[in-house]
């Protein structure tokens, strides 16, 4: 008997930002596979395993995932977020692509997640109200050049810029090459919001602008969404500002 795989997304964080369809998934799974601190926000079921594994070993879990299709078992292969934005989704397809044939004809459906940037623009209004681009600062799955070279067609596109693994302990000076890259195209004073944990118990948002945006602010679980030439600030006495990109847009390029 062949069994099926799930991809599914846990969302940012918050249990009430797991979809429905997320929730039934993972209760009708007979095997959990993903990264430990990902399983580790589920509740534990009787007669259910897991299967947690490092964070790196995207390909490896893939396959783990699909061996134990082939058994017949019922997998959950979970990833934060949305598990086709940097995440599970393509690695197992990748797996499918590059394996046994058999694996072809496992019935695989991906369940879709609240992405990191979607629950952090929420958070302070609407940021990404017109055309953006999301880039993942990590150079561990392709090089710094060709991440310099995005952002730059980025920057000069005007587009609203999301940074996904914006900075970790290996990768400590990425965020400014890119602040200060993006600086050449942008006002110094072009809304910078740096979104931690969105969602989690120690979620902190900080809006501040191009000039002041201080790399080190950021982490592993940090989110950065930079304006375009056209988001803008509604300033509250005492409270965080509202951002938003307005759904009209006009021509500032050079
Ligand atoms: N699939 C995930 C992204 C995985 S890449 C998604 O759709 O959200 C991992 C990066 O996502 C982190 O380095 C961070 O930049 C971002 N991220 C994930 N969860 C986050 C959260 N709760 N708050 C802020 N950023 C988050």
């Amino acid at each position: 008997m062949t069994g099926r795989i799930a991809i599914v997304g846990l969302g940012p964080g918050a249990p009430e930002l797991v979809t429905p369809l997320a929730s039934e998934t993972l209760a009708a799974a007979t095997d959990l596979v993903g990264y430990a601190p990902y399983l580790a926000r589920l509740p534990e079921r009787v007669g259910q395993r897991r299967h947690a594994s490092d964070n790196r070993e995207e390909l490896a879990r893939a396959r783990q995932a699909l061996e134990l299709a082939a058994e017949g078992k019922a997998v959950a292969v979970v990833s934060s977020g949305d598990p086709g934005v940097f995440a599970m989704a393509s690695a197992m397809f990748e797996a499918i692509e590059t394996g046994k044939s058999a694996w072809k004809d496992i019935d695989v459906t991906v369940v879709p997640g609240v992405s990191a940037m979607l629950a952090a623009a929420a958070r302070v209004g609407a940021p990404l109200g017109h055309d953006f681009c999301v880039i993942s600062l990590s150079d561990n799955l392709k090089p710094w050049d060709l991440v310099l070279k995005r952002l730059e067609a980025a920057a000069a596109g005007d587009f609203i810029i999301v940074l996904y693994n914006p900075a970790s302990k290996a990768r400590p000076w990425q965020l400014g090459d890119a602040f200060r890259l993006i600086a050449r195209h942008r006002a110094s004073s072009t809304p910078v919001i740096f979104a931690h944990a969105v969602s989690q118990p120690d979620e902190r948002i900080d809006i501040t602008t191009l000039a002041d945006a201080d790399p080190a602010n950021a982490d592993m679980r940090t989110l950065i969404i930079i304006g375009s030439s056209a988001t803008k600030l509604i300033a509250k006495d005492g409270r965080p500002a509202f951002v938003y990109t307005p759904r009209h847009a006009e021509l500032a390029l050079p």
